[in-house]
């Protein structure tokens, strides 16, 4: 199944198959990445409250399925880490701590929190 990322338009319709397909890809792959480096490698949710926890997971903040022109637009994609990923996705059934409330107006990153990290 071969999928055009750079083709979806707002109402696109994504089949799980798809999402499937653009998570593996190396489009994403290499996307992923570099939001990642951007934000340190560091969950920019905890980071706001001062914690300071590594990243696994870079999550769309506009979902993927809400809007699949945003799939690869850095400025909608941020790094999370996972029980905060959780939190963001409440559809999933998992997110239990409701406080740390995430705004979707947020979108000032600063790069290189802590130029001490060792990475
Ligand atoms: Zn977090
Ligand atoms: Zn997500």
């Amino acid at each position: 199944m071969k999928i055009y990322p750079y083709l979806w338009t707002k109402k696109t319709k994504l089949t799980i198959r798809m999402r499937n397909v653009f998570y593996k890809s190396w489009m994403w792959q290499k996307k992923r990445d570099t939001v990642l480096e951007r934000d340190g490698y560091l969950c920019q949710v905890c980071l706001r409250a001062d914690e300071p926890v590594p990243a696994d997971t870079v999550h769309h903040i506009v979902h993927l399925k809400d809007n699949p022109s945003l799939a690869l637009v850095d400025t909608n994609l941020i790094s999370v880490c996972f029980p905060c990923h959780n939190d963001l996705h409440p559809e999933k059934g998992f997110g239990m701590k409701n406080e740390k409330k995430f705004s979707n107006k947020i979108k000032v990153f600063e790069v290189n929190q802590n130029p001490e990290q060792p990475w």
